[in-house]
């Protein structure tokens, strides 16, 4: 049981009001400011790491190293990334202009965009939410973080944890599921950062678009992963197996379905088994380092699309509902239309689709949305680039998963229905900065705008 307190609908208004005032007075502008408040958004994640464990131990039955790897060393790299960089930032950028403006410098001023909405996800519950927050507090705004009520522990946490490290004035929380966010989303915010599933990401969008609201959204999708013939089986077994089932499978960015080339699937399989074992012992359910899926909606989502499936489980199967505990699972010859080849898995299950070609597998991906990453493992250059050309999702990878989450150069971010926008690093800053267009001129040498005014003649302009 948890004790997190949804905020009352009768408390809303006020907090989007006070900060909007917050925005309004200038508060939040000063860059010394805004690296304070960084610092503090990293010493939270510093100072609590104890309390932070234990809430996504409860939440997710998460390994102390996966949070580390997948939100909280991420979260705080971000900060100081942010603190050293904002100066560089925020600078204006002065742009080349033609011979007309020449003495006017043209430049762009990053300014912030007023007031935000963070809507945070369940399955990376810190990370998702504070790490674009880095960016909205970097580029000068006032927060309204609404938290994943689907992993209540962390939700209750962050709210307990963050009036103690962040300006109050400036950046609160509002806790609760649909009615709390129905209610948030009927006020003006001037950027919404949603993390979540598609189907709610267009009752975001929705929204928004009532207010002109621009937003970002960061979704999911089928994200594959092409084995070919030419790969070394044993390392790319071993990598795929760490990244399906890392968060017991509920990583936005996880390989959802592996697609390989026939006559090397069985050498796989067995690779994988291997690595299992090498990872969790002879059984996951008893290994401090897997996790648990997140609740019995989703259990019971999971449980269902594997006892439709029309493949053989080589790998795992057994569930235990009291336990939310589904084995690392691996189902092979999983053929289109199956059930575990329609909606993205977002959990441990792990169909494999064997082809007779490259090109088959093409076929299968493109016939489908823009999944938010795709997974090429090959030695062969030239076979991966040709898959890179004839495909499209958010991000890729070839020959790894899950790393382009930690390279903040890199714009984190979907395409088509896995997404709209990106973040993480400058891209966070700039999602939340407008670029304002800016000209300032001289009262001087008002004789050179002769030509502009009228009355006009055609010999003014050269004719
Ligand atoms: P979720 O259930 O936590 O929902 C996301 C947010 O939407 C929550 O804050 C929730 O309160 C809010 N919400 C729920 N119902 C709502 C409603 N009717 N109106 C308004 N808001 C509502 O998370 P989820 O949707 O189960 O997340 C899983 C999905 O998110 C997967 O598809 C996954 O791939 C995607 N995801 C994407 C990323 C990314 O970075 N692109 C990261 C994590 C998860």
């Amino acid at each position: 049981m948890t004790d997190l307190t949804y905020t009352p609908l009768g408390d809303i208004t006020k907090i989007v009001q006070d900060l909007r005032a917050t925005f309004n007075s200038g508060l939040t502008k000063p860059l010394a400011y805004r690296k304070e408040q960084l610092k503090g958004l990293h010493n939270l994640m510093d100072e609590n790491e104890k309390l932070i464990r234990e809430a996504s131990f409860l939440d997710l039955h998460k390994h102390p190293q996966e949070l580390v790897v997948g939100e909280t060393g991420i979260g705080k790299q971000e900060c100081v990334e942010a603190i050293k960089n904002l100066d560089a930032w925020a600078a204006p950028h002065y742009v080349k202009t033609g011979i007309l403006n020449k003495m006017d410098a043209p430049h762009i001023r990053k300014e912030p965009l007023g007031m935000v909405l963070i809507i945070g996800a369940w399955n990376y519950p810190l990370n998702l939410l504070l790490a674009p927050a880095v960016g909205a507090i970097a580029a000068g705004n006032t927060i309204v973080l609404k938290p994943s009520e689907v992993a209540p522990h962390t939700a209750a946490l962050l709210t307990r944890l963050l009036p103690l490290y962040l300006d109050s004035r400036s950046y609160r929380i509002v806790n609760g599921a649909a009615d709390e966010t129905t209610a948030l989303l009927e006020h003006k915010f001037d950027h919404i950062f949603y993390t979540g599933s598609g189907s709610i990401g267009k009752i975001i969008m929705g929204a928004a678009a009532k207010q002109l609201t621009p937003v970002t959204l960061e979704l999911g999708g089928k994200s594959p992963a092409f084995v070919t013939k030419d790969v070394d089986v044993s390392t790319a077994a071993r990598r795929l197996t760490w990244g399906k089932f890392f968060n017991c499978g509920q990583t936005c960015i996880a390989p959802d379905y592996i697609i390989i080339e026939r006559g090397i699937e069985q050498e796989f399989v067995k690779q994988m088994q291997a690595h299992l074992k090498e990872f969790y012992g002879a059984s996951a359910q008893t290994s401090e380092s897997y996790g648990r899926v997140v609740n019995r909606n989703h259990f019971h989502r999971l449980k269902k699309v594997l006892d439709n499936s029309k493949g053989t489980v080589v790998i795992g199967g057994e569930t235990q509902e009291d336990d939310l505990y589904i084995a690392p699972t691996v189902v092979l010859d999983v053929q289109p239309g199956d059930s575990l080849l329609e909606a993205e898995i977002f959990g441990p299950l792990l169909p494999i689709m064997v082809v007779d070609s490259v090109q088959q597998g093409l076929d299968h991906v493109n016939a489908g949305d823009q999944p938010l990453a795709l997974y090429v493992f090959s030695n062969n250059r030239k076979t991966s680039d040709f898959i890179l050309d004839h495909t499209r999702s958010g991000g890729a990878v070839v020959n790894d998963v899950l790393v382009q989450f930690g390279v903040s150069t890199l714009p984190f971010g979907g395409t088509g229905p896995s997404g709209i926008g990106n973040y993480h690093g400058q891209r966070s800053f700039d999602t939340f900065s407008h670029e304002r267009g800016t000209i300032i001129k001289s009262l001087g040498m008002e004789r050179v705008n002769n030509i502009r005014y009228p009355p006009y003649s055609e010999k003014k302009i050269g004719w």
